[in-house]
């Protein structure tokens, strides 16, 4: 088709407003995939993240839609649904010209509606408005119009009604993409640039990668060169994606597709890198290209020490297809040989934790994660310290600055006292209130990241029942008066243990942690003091009692079998225990940081 027949846009929406439901049945209808062939939600294709609902990688399908006798194609690249890939979101959006906004008429505008219409909006995009679920007996589709007029300022005349799931309205949406959203312009004479919206490890042909031209063509077996990385290859293999991939000889300006070029890893051809000719070089890569940089850290240890070399070996191969992770060998005295590994976010972290220990076969302990801190010198230096056992002593250091959040919680008005009382408590700045209905408000607040690591989203879930959103961006690095607290367990420093708190919280901290531990830690046969110090100083301590050879018994008395099923549970535990001393450290205690009342 010729470009302005060409159409490439977006889906953006909430978790759960039916992105993927309409993606699919976009799909069905323009007859790209078969009904027969189709799994349910044909764009999530990774087991992970079917299994959360969530979309971690993007995709693109090419579709062939016929309007009022014109054959049409369209594009559509899917965007990341999580915070910790708004980089990734942000180069989907700058792929396309326009991007259908999906929110469902039973709930209305959520937080993260909210983070990707903006990224839409400063990416140019012509935005369509869809409101989805209007077969829910819930549905208040005006009462949402509104909402989207009022808190994003969106004219919503030509907003779409639809059920993505009864297929009520996709073709009304079909035809909005091709009448609303512009083509791309007609760049083909210039050098060829195309943008990288998203590329993959395969083990057989390397690397694929997803991109749009942007300007001028590419031909199978042209000689490539990547901007960022300043990487070349041939291209050997080009194609389009109707979903599944199709080989072409050329692809054009406005168009979309992938290519393979034996690329041995996804950080030579990293997400919002810039491809042109080898010979016939653009001037200047295209905008928005940023390196990853990871934002929590944790260490991870194998259970076993001689999963070690796996555990490299594992982290490897999944780097060649996550640019963004990051990780350098560990050793620590407690804890034997690991990682320190770093993250987007903490998706991201979970993400990686649960395919090493699924696709790899590994047990491991898993340290709480830690922000970035930058720590300010009496010499003058600023060093980053990602593990708060190896903060520098009080004597060296001037000052530390940690990172901060801005996060804008949406909720209805019953729970704005419990949630800003949330973030107050977890040293957020208040910065706005609006209310975006009568019964719901838009709250902002600015908060150090390390109080949001942890459980602040469930507790924000909790707070509210359910009926908040949030999302949050960052926002810089600020001094703060912070310390370390150590950990000590039978006389011995356990240095995963170890956290940088406020000075305000570290009594109350220590004293929560502590008591924790004695719960989560198993007694033994001996007594276990467990001490929480500043320096060499104690603040709080408790103590595991011994326990006595024949509680078992005493228990139990005569009932074997409670007996064994208690012996086998005990046994199912240690797997994930570590040996600090001589005492048995469980997983979770690694953990309870993050968990103190
Ligand atoms: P995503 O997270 O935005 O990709 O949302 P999904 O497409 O996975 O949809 C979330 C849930 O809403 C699923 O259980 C869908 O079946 C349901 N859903 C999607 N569209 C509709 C709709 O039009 N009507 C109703 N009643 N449910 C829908
Ligand atoms: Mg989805």
């Amino acid at each position: 088709v010729p470009i302005s027949n060409i159409r490439n846009f977006c889906i953006i929406a909430h978790i759960d407003h039916g992105k993927s439901t309409l993606a699919d049945k976009l799909l069905q209808l323009t007859g790209t995939v078969d009904k027969r062939d189709m799994k349910e939600q044909f764009l999530d294709n990774m087991d992970l993240e079917r299994e959360r609902g969530i979309t971690i990688k993007l995709q693109a399908a090419r579709m062939r839609y016929v309007m009022d006798n014109e054959p049409y194609c369209l594009n559509l690249i899917d965007t990341p649904g999580h915070v910790d890939f708004s980089y990734e979101v942000s180069r989907s959006l700058a792929a396309c010209e326009g991007a259908l906004l999906v929110v469902d008429a039973s709930q209305g505008v959520e937080a993260q509606t909210l983070a990707n219409v903006y990224l839409a909006l400063e990416n140019n995009l012509e935005i369509i408005p869809v409101l989805n679920k209007i077969d829910l007996p819930g549905a208040e589709s005006n009462r949402v119009i509104q909402e989207i007029e009022e808190i994003i300022g969106l004219d919503c005349r030509g907003a779409i009604q639809c059920s993505a799931k009864e297929g009520v309205g996709i073709t009304e949406i079909l035809d909005a993409i091709v009448t609303r959203i512009p083509p791309p312009q007609d760049t083909a004479a210039m050098p060829f640039r195309a943008l990288i919206f998203d590329s993959y490890y395969d083990p057989y042909r390397g690397v694929i990668v997803y991109f749009r031209v942007t300007d001028g063509t590419i031909r199978k077996g042209d000689r490539i060169y990547f901007m960022a990385s300043k990487k070349e290859y041939y291209a050997d293999e080009i194609g389009v994606l109707s979903p599944g991939q199709m080989q072409v000889d050329k692809l054009y300006a406005g168009e979309v597709g992938y290519l393979a070029a034996s690329i041995r890893s996804v950080a030579d051809a990293r997400v919002g890198d810039t491809i042109t000719h080898f010979g016939r070089r653009a001037d200047k890569s295209l905008p928005g290209y940023e390196e990853a940089t990871p934002m929590v850290f944790c260490g991870l240890f194998p259970v076993d020490a001689d999963q070690f070399g796996e555990l490299r070996d594992a982290l490897e191969k999944l780097q060649l297809n996550d640019a963004a992770l990051n990780f350098e060998p560990e050793t620590s005295s407690a804890m034997g040989f690991g990682f320190r590994c770093g993250f987007l976010g903490l998706l991201h972290m979970e993400i990686v934790q649960e395919r090493l220990e699924r696709e790899y076969n590994l047990k491991l302990i898993t340290t709480a994660p830690s922000v970035v801190y930058r720590v300010n010198c009496v010499n003058g230096d600023t060093v980053e310290c990602s593990n708060p056992s190896a903060l520098s002593d009080p004597g060296k250091r001037k000052s530390i600055e940690e990172p901060y959040v801005k996060i804008e919680m949406i909720t209805p008005k019953d729970y704005i006292g419990s949630l800003m009382e949330l973030a107050q408590d977890r040293r957020g700045l208040f910065k706005e209130m609006k209310f975006i209905t009568e019964n719901r408000a838009s709250i902002v607040y600015e908060l150090p990241l390390a109080e949001m690591v942890g459980d602040f989203f469930d507790q924000l879930k909790s707070k509210s029942k359910g009926y908040a959103s949030m999302e949050y961006s960052f926002v810089g690095y600020r001094e703060s008066e912070l310390i370390k607290l150590d950990i000590q367990i039978n006389g011995e420093l356990v240095e995963p243990l170890a956290t940088i708190v406020h000075r305000d919280k570290a009594y109350a901290v220590g004293r929560a942690l502590t008591q924790k531990l004695k719960e989560l830690i198993p007694r033994h046969m001996f007594k276990v003091p467990i001490q929480a110090c500043i320096g060499a100083k104690v603040i709080a301590s408790e103590s595991l009692s011994a326990i006595r050879k024949d509680v078992l018994s005493k228990c139990y008395g005569g009932d074997i079998t409670r007996k064994k099923k208690l012996l086998r549970k005990q046994a199912e535990g240690k797997k994930r225990m570590k040996s600090i001393g001589r005492v048995e450290v469980p997983q979770e205690a690694f953990m309870a940081v993050l968990r103190l009342e």
